[in-house]
């Protein structure tokens, strides 16, 4: 369980995080909380010559909120700052939820955003409330930042779209659209700090009748290598009238969609069926959320 010998760098402001991993490539990895990344080098599946631990630069951490325009929050935001956050509690319920449910309070203290979604695990808590909220992340290099949806910066099971010395510095949250709620869920085995089985976000907008579903985002986690984008409930809900009907056609499809696996923690036909009941809850909380109506 020793780790392997590295240089280690702690560098203040982005600029100078930049130029280390700009020069030191793919030998260097970033440290964020390092709750995965020391795990991985403790268990030799990592060995870099160069860790960057980013946690002394403020510009990566924090955040900020305008209305109308919606959020920012900075790669190296902890994810505990996320949980107790009232703009994130207030605008985007769903990874308020979310964050109070990943690992412990200790964990959650040195865990950070950038990390939950640059580890890329399937199973991860934030990225799929991130995706239903419509997030964007910047991802930066000397040279510049360029932009990309969460959903193409997530690529596969421990695969992003991070270039060699590219590191991510902040989220971008679109401003909440009227008459909309978010609503994060998930099961595990027992309730404790466990892994995932599923977990799944969704997001849905309602018209001014408080009724008809004018847009809806449903994303789930742990069915398949990166957060799954539902494409068929949006098409069965959006311009129809929400009732328990359209509900079950709606579980029926997520379900459908899903691309479970068979592991340790849940065989794929367990997976399925939690896919249907979370959708269901998920659909219904969220839409009385927004309507103060129950189906
Ligand atoms: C006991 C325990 C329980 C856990 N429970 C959960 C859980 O319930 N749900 C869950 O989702 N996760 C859980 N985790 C996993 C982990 O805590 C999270 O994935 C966490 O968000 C990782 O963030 P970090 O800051 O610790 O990342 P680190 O470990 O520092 O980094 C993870 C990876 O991302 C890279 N990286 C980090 N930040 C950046 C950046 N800004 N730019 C580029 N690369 C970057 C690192 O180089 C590394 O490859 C648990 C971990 C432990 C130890």
């Amino acid at each position: 369980m020793f780790l392997n010998h590295f240089e280690y760098f702690a560098p203040k402001t982005p600029g100078e995080a930049l130029e280390l991993i700009g020069r030191l490539g793919n030998k260097a990895k970033v440290l964020a909380g390092g709750t995965d990344l020391l795990i991985m080098m403790k268990e030799k599946l990592l060995s870099p010559e160069y860790l960057i631990n980013i946690n002394e630069i403020k510009e990566l951490k924090g955040i900020s909120y305008e209305p109308g325009n919606g959020a920012v929050i900075g790669a190296g935001t902890k994810i505990s700052e996320i949980e107790f956050s009232d703009i994130i509690r207030g605008k985007y319920y769903a990874l308020h939820q979310a964050a109070g449910e990943l690992g412990s309070a200790q964990v959650r203290h040195m865990a950070t955003i950038g990390g939950n979604s640059c580890h890329a695990s399937p199973a991860a808590e934030t990225p799929p409330p991130l995706v239903a909220l419509g997030a964007t992340v910047v991802i930066s290099n000397t040279a510049g930042d360029r932009e990309l949806p969460l959903e193409e910066f997530i690529l596969g099971n421990r695969i992003t779209a991070l270039a060699e010395g590219e590191i991510l510095t902040k989220f971008i949250l679109p401003e909440p659209a009227p008459n909309s709620a978010s609503r994060y869920a998930y099961i595990g085995h027992r309730d404790a700090m466990e892994i995932d089985a599923v977990n799944m976000a969704v997001n849905i907008m309602l018209e001014d009748d408080g009724l008809t579903v004018k847009a809806l985002k449903l994303v789930m986690g742990s069915v398949s290598p990166r957060p799954l984008v539902s494409v068929e409930v949006p098409s069965l809900l959006t311009g129809r009238e929400f009732n328990s009907e359209l509900v079950e056609k709606a579980a029926k499809a997520a379900s459908g969609e899903a691309k479970p696996i068979s592991d340790i923690r849940a065989s794929a036909e367990y997976r399925r069926e939690v896919v249907a009941v979370l959708t269901r809850r998920l659909l219904k909380v969220a839409f009385s959320a927004v309507s103060g109506k129950g189906v």
